[in-house]
């Protein structure tokens, strides 16, 4: 056994374990586990304060969870949009591809909580199989999102095989792994894994942190091997009341990400999951925190903002809307400022579009 998966061998899973912690909830925190599982790991335990802090309620069961009758299971539609189990296929050139049940934590705003860390969650020879033969099949499909679970939870050997069988199909071009490892389990980025994984390019990883408090020494030590073998990162960010729902906390985040060699590249509105209703914000206040960053900090700290649409909509950019009116001369609008500008438009005849 490695060194981390012995440090995930000594998980909390059950309340009890909690009972350090004054004012957790241990009844309520029982009573959700017997519907979502728990899992946190040594490490990510190290890095809460107190029962409430904004670390806490993403890896804490609330009872809140078990008592949402307004979400939906299946939010975004995957299990329909799965021509194959396990795999997502919503976009005409890419597909989302589950390898992995299983998270080094599993977040309580989870998308799939649905089935992630359940025994519902059937992921095995044969299903990466079924998955590649499809893959084989659909040449438009160019890109290849790993997700699960999470699959840096796979032994090195494992993902390597999958990665290696991705390689032989000539049509797929990119392979993108999503993993919350970086944040949640760093001392899993390991040198034989950053080796493996960069005989593998292009090779993307968009790791997901929501707090600045989760950049310790040893997330950005795991980000920085990551990032030394050609691997570009990127960060997807859920907005989530009682986490980090304020302008100060994530322009604070945004910008420690970028300084560990991590671009921020959506800050996402939390879906319509069901159990995750307290976790979910008004989108104005993501248009809000928008405002407050951009021309505030550096562009390269600026994520999208965005929601994905229930049933398989796919994502929607929500901008913040600077455009005061578009004339056919010229378009006036605020700068980030609030005070007015315009600018010369060329018009639509000028360039030869016809409406
Ligand atoms: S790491 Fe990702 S897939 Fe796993 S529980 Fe958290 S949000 Fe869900």
């Amino acid at each position: 056994m490695t060194s981390w998966q012995k440090i995930l061998k000594n998980s909390v899973s059950c309340a009890g374990q909690l009972s350090s912690f004054p004012g957790g909830d241990l009844e309520g925190i029982e009573e959700v586990t017997n519907v979502y599982p728990m899992r946190i790991n040594p490490y990510y335990l190290g890095l809460i304060k107190q029962a409430g802090d904004s670390l806490w309620r993403q890896a804490v069961p609330d009872i809140r969870e078990i008592q949402d009758s307004t979400g939906m299971v299946d939010p975004l539609d995957e299990e329909n949009l799965s021509p194959v189990p396990n795999l997502v296929h919503k976009y005409p050139d890419r597909v989302l591809f589950l390898v992995s049940s299983q998270c080094a934590m599993y977040c309580r705003f989870c998308t799939r909580k649905r089935k992630v860390g359940k025994s519902e969650m059937v992921i095995n020879d044969a299903t990466i199989r079924a998955g590649l033969d499809y893959l084989e099949k659909k040449t438009q499909i160019r890109e290849v999102l790993l997700s699960g679970g999470d699959p840096l939870l796979l032994t090195d050997n494992r993902l390597e095989k999958i990665l290696k069988a991705l390689r032989q199909i000539p049509s797929i071009e990119v392979i993108r792994i999503g993993t919350r490892v970086p944040c949640t389990l760093p001392m899993r980025v390991t040198r034989d894994l950053a080796a493996m994984l960069c005989k593998y390019h292009p090779i993307y990883i968009n790791t997901h942190f929501n707090h600045s408090a989760e950049i310790t020494p040893q997330a950005a030590h795991a980000c920085s091997m990551l990032a030394n073998v050609g691997i570009p990162m990127g960060c997807q960010t859920v907005l989530l009341q009682g986490v980090n729902d304020s302008s100060e906390i994530i322009r604070e985040l945004m910008l420690k990400l970028l300084a560990i060699r991590v671009k921020p590249y959506y800050l996402f509105q939390a879906d319509l999951t069901r159990g995750t209703n307290h976790f979910r914000t008004p989108v104005e206040k993501g248009l809000e925190i928008m405002r407050s960053l951009i021309g505030h900090v550096s562009g390269m700290a600026v994520p999208t903002f965005a929601l994905d649409a229930p049933g398989g909509g796919g994502k929607i950019p929500l901008t913040p809307d600077y455009i005061q009116s578009l004339g056919e001369n010229s378009i006036t609008f605020k700068n980030y400022h609030g005070l007015p500008c315009s600018y010369p438009n060329p018009g639509t005849a000028a360039i030869g579009i016809e409406i």
